[in-house]
């Protein structure tokens, strides 16, 4: 399909270039004029931009437009090899040198130091950069140039690293991955694309010569296909000097190769490809009907942002029809998907793809129904009330976008920046784009959308690929390349009928009919800086006004009970209760009804149950917080069975837990919270076999009980809201919701863990051989500020130790780590720290000793270096949760439930610790005993 000829119709539709009877192009877009941009003469490009949210942070990048496309046959793998060579020697920082500065200035490896590398490009981020002393920031410049071009890439450190990257390709390897290695030839016929998945060969990985990588490196990593991105707390003018000076030295050879393309061939004959795995839980139906890319050049302009606008609101649409025909138990599949955008892994090829997940043994029947629903979008186009909705969420999503626009992160900047260097994606000014597609928009009537779905959407052999993943099993027939021909073909014959497009028009409740309440008391509270109201139904109202996110107002309700004051009758219901009451409907709306209903409005609100506590959690922009109000009334009085809904809820379950037993990791899941909860079904995974208990009447009627005394509610409300609009709104919604009057419950103890030294070690027999580990320690403690801090940070020394010595020195693990937190879910609160380690299967037994022996020793002597490490992170984190709306509303819940100021001293205490401090900590938990251990390794075959 040409993009020229799709276009057209749409730029017919303007009014403008109508009048002037031909086609001309529309403006460009404009670039942000907030970055400075430039390239250097080797070919360096950089992105530099100052930006204070959050101020006194920096990120720093280097993207790079090539990957394991580049490699040669010799160097399968090699691209991704490459991005952790990047990590251990290089000119500037030896050994580990990278990773123990950045963590020197509180930069985590992991998540604020990272790297990934896909079949495209390869990019490397340092974030989270403190910028205060300068020397830093000219660290990770250093850091940058030496990625750039002064890598080490020694013999010694390549061979250490051989297995890491093994264990990384053992952890990925699971049926999805398998089926899709040996699918991608066939998906690119005549492609380099179909053999270079990133993680590449293992017979490659295990054997090569240091010189095949470092050809690698020499050969792509250059300034003409680099950029430079750094944006935060910094001035441009000087950044920009640095950059000039640092990299404007480094040459490229005259002759050195250009970055082609690599094409995807048209297909004339549909392309069938069929793959079976035993791990494979669900099947996968794909409908992708390919057709060029946009080029580059052509996202400069307006007339691709009309483009981008069109295809999501044409998912959209489409996709709320998939959704609706769900609800229906006919229907052979449990969800399915449209959208149009790249064809799998490569750029140069797009296509308009249908995604489904059918019933069992309705393979071939989701595969015509997903064709007839693009035929039938494609003969009748969309309705007018569905454009409706689409456009006007489209708008809204747009302006939550806008309002916001003042505190956009360095993230979002980087990831543009880095988005344009690679594939020209547009950087507009935000106030431009909302400014240009508020005008737009409105004015693309329906029928050019149906225009362009209708070329979006072919009836064709031509450039059809369909493709099956499915579960392996014995006995079962699977389809042939003949039978899903004949599925397409037989779609094709249909005769269609349009889409009828039900929509219920009225409010979603009757405003008139609730009995306002009043605000009766309020006082304040400097600590915190909130106003606590006092409702006269007895509920009680928290105000925390912020201005961290400008489009975000977040509402959690809580009171006392949960799940605990349930016994073994209701067990299965409370485990999915949360499912339950998500897919019901509210007031007089069925699920898909409020879906619609809720079109162009950016809000959102869930109940559930925990073992101790029952929750209303709800978020909204400002201009929506009447209706979040609305919603979280209709949960407290009047949630809507939905039959069909639940229907569909339960053949889902029935299907994916009947297939648990085949996925090791749900397997090993299932052992570690059996013997965690000493047995107790009432913590058990959900099983096939509990199905039967479950009784949706029941969960409703538990809904009503735990929802039904507001008065024992408090409402915890933090963001952007306007206290003048919301105090009426207060008094009309949630003064409003009934209360018994009755005294506020409290949760039943209910928590069995496991005494003493626990042990379970089991075999498992499967497809690719799979080793995990987990361990907990835990002991009754006083829940405290002092004692959470301590647990915390015990958690992340025995992390930053079981990393370094279990991955990075025995590579017995390709990831490994342990966590420190209170469980407060009980009368004896308890301080636990769990470990968690997905083993090498051929070094288990080294893992398991190491995990061991990493405790003891810390029980013997905390690292001061390690501690301050973890301090410096702690007491950074600080300051960014301190500008969170979510960690005011625990820090508030918290303080009301427990009395305890989790805010005022935290960074106090945290300073205060010492090796001593922490060492004694951990005795005192290890002291009671209590360490519950769960391996499992594979059976050999
Ligand atoms: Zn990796």
């Amino acid at each position: 399909m040409k993009l020229k000829r799709l276009f057209t119709a749409v730029l017919v539709s303007f009014s403008m270039t109508a009048m002037m009877g031909q086609q001309i192009q529309l403006p460009p877009i404009p670039v942000d004029p907030a970055v400075r941009i430039g390239k250097l003469d080797n070919g360096l490009t950089y992105y530099i931009r100052h930006n204070e949210y959050p101020e006194h942070v920096a990120n720093f990048y280097i993207a790079q437009r090539v990957g394991s496309i580049q490699e040669e046959e010799s160097q399968r793998g090699l691209a991704h090899f490459l991005e952790h060579m990047a990590f251990n020697g290089s000119e500037h920082f030896k050994g580990n040198g990278i990773i123990d500065f950045t963590r020197s200035l509180g930069v985590e490896f992991g998540s604020d130091l990272n790297a990934y590398t896909s079949i495209d490009q390869t990019v490397y981020r340092i974030c989270n950069v403190p910028t205060k002393r300068a020397t830093a920031l000219d660290s990770c410049l250093l850091i940058l140039k030496d990625w750039s071009n002064g890598l080490s890439l020694e013999a010694e450190e390549i061979d250490k690293e051989r297995d890491v990257v093994h264990n990384e390709w053992r952890l990925g390897e699971g049926p999805s991955q398998r089926m899709l290695q040996r699918a991608l030839p066939k998906v690119y016929p005549g492609s380099k694309y179909g053999e270079r998945l990133p993680i590449g060969l293992m017979s490659v990985i295990d054997s090569f010569k240091p010189q095949t990588l470092r050809a690698y490196y020499q050969k792509w990593y250059r300034p003409d296909n680099q950029a430079i991105i750094v944006v935060g707390d910094v001035d441009v003018d000087n950044m920009e000097a640095k950059i000039k000076n640092l990299f404007g030295g480094i040459k490229v050879a005259a002759n050195a190769p250009k970055v082609v393309a690599e094409a995807v061939p048209d297909n004339k004959e549909a392309i069938y490809v069929y793959e079976k795995d035993k791990e494979m839980q669900l099947t996968n139906v794909f409908v992708l009907m390919k057709h060029e890319a946009t080029p580059e050049a052509y996202k400069s302009y307006v007339d691709y942002l009309i483009q981008d606008y069109s295809i999501s609101v044409i998912s959209q649409m489409l996709n709320q029809r998939l959704a609706e025909m769900t609800q229906d138990e006919a229907c052979p599949f449990f969800q399915a998907f449209a959208d149009d955008g790249q064809y799998w892994l490569s750029k140069t090829k797009d296509c308009f793809e249908l995604i489904g997940v059918p019933k069992e043994g309705k393979d071939l029947e989701t595969l015509q129904v997903l064709y007839r629903e693009a035929k039938r979008a494609r003969e009748f186009g969309f309705t007018a009330t569905e454009y409706e909705r689409a456009k006007a969420d489209y708008l809204s999503g747009l302006e939550k976008r806008y309002i916001n626009r003042d505190k956009r992160k360095n993230d979002e900047f980087g990831n543009a920046y880095r988005d344009h260097y690679l594939t020209n994606e547009p950087i507009p000014p935000l106030d431009a784009l909302y400014q240009t597609m508020q005008k737009i928009a409105p004015s693309i009537p329906l029928m050019a959308i149906n225009h362009i779905l209708h070329e979006l959407i072919s009836v064709t052999d031509s450039n059809l690929v369909v493709m099956m993943f499915a579960q392996e099993k014995e006995g079962k027939v699977y389809p042939s390349e003949k039978d899903m021909a004949a599925a397409i073909a037989a779609a094709r014959a249909e005769k269609l009928e349009a889409y009828v497009d039900n929509v219920k028009d009225e409010p979603l409740l009757d405003v008139a009919t609730l009995k306002k309440g009043k605000i009766t008391k309020e006082k304040e509270n400097k600590t915190f800086g909130y106003k606590e109201l006092s409702l006269s139904n007895g509920a009680t109202v928290i105000l925390k006004k912020t201005d961290f996110k400008d489009d975000e107002v977040r509402m959690q309700a809580f009171s006392m009970g949960g799940k605990s004051l349930y016994g073994e009758a209701d067990y299965t219901n409370l485990k999915v209760f949360d499912m339950a009451i998500g897919m019901s409907g509210l007031g007089n709306f069925s699920y898909t009804e409020l879906q619609k209903a809720l079109a162009g409005k950016e809000v959102n609100a869930d109940l559930s149950l925990v073992n101790t506590r029952q929750y209303l959690t709800a978020h909204s922009t400002p201009k929506d917080i009447e209706t979040m109000m609305q919603l979280s009334y209709l949960y407290f009085t009047n949630v809507k069975k939905d039959e069909k809904q639940f229907q569909n809820l339960m053949t889902q379950l029935d299907m994916a837990l009947k297939n648990k037993s085949l996925s090791p990791d749900d397997v090993f899941s299932d052992s570690v919270s059996t013997t965690i909860y000493a047995h107790n079904p009432r913590f058990t995974n959900l099983d096939v076999k509990d199905l039967k208990d479950i009784n949706y009447d029941r969960i409703l009627a538990i809904v009503k009980e735990r929802f039904q005394n507001a008065g024992q509610f408090t409402f915890v409300i933090s963001g952007n809201f306007d206290e003048q609009t919301i105090r009426p709104l207060i008094e009309q919604y949630i003064a409003a919701l009934p209360s018994t009057k009755a005294k506020a419950e409290n949760f039943k103890e209910c928590i069995t863990l496991a005494k003493g030294e626990v042990v379970n070690q089991f075999k498992v027999k499967t497809e690719s051989p799979k080793a995990s580990a987990r361990e907990m320690w835990y002991a009754e403690m006083p829940y405290t500020l002092e004692n959470d801090v301590k647990i915390d940070a015990v958690g992340q020394i025995l992390s930053m130790i079981y990393l370094k010595t279990i991955r990075e020195d025995e590579s017995a693990a390709y990831s490994c780590g342990a966590a420190g937190y209170f469980n407060t879910g009980t009368n004896q609160p308890k301080a636990q720290l769990q470990a968690y380690c997905p083993m090498n299967p051929d070094k288990s037994e080294l893992a398991i000793r190491l995990l061991h022996e990493g405790i003891a020793k810390m029980a013997k002597e905390v690292d001061a270096d390690q501690l301050q490490k973890v301090k410096d992170y702690m007491l950074k984190q600080a300051d960014i949760n301190a500008k969170r709306n979510d960690y005011w509303i625990n820090t508030i819940s918290t303080f009301k439930e427990y009395g305890l100021d989790m805010f005022t001293d935290y960074k106090k205490t945290v300073e205060a610790l010492t090796v001593e401090s922490v060492r004694d900590f951990l005795n005192q938990l290890l002291k009671s005993g209590n360490h519950i251990e769960v391996i499992m390794t594979p059976e050999m075959k």
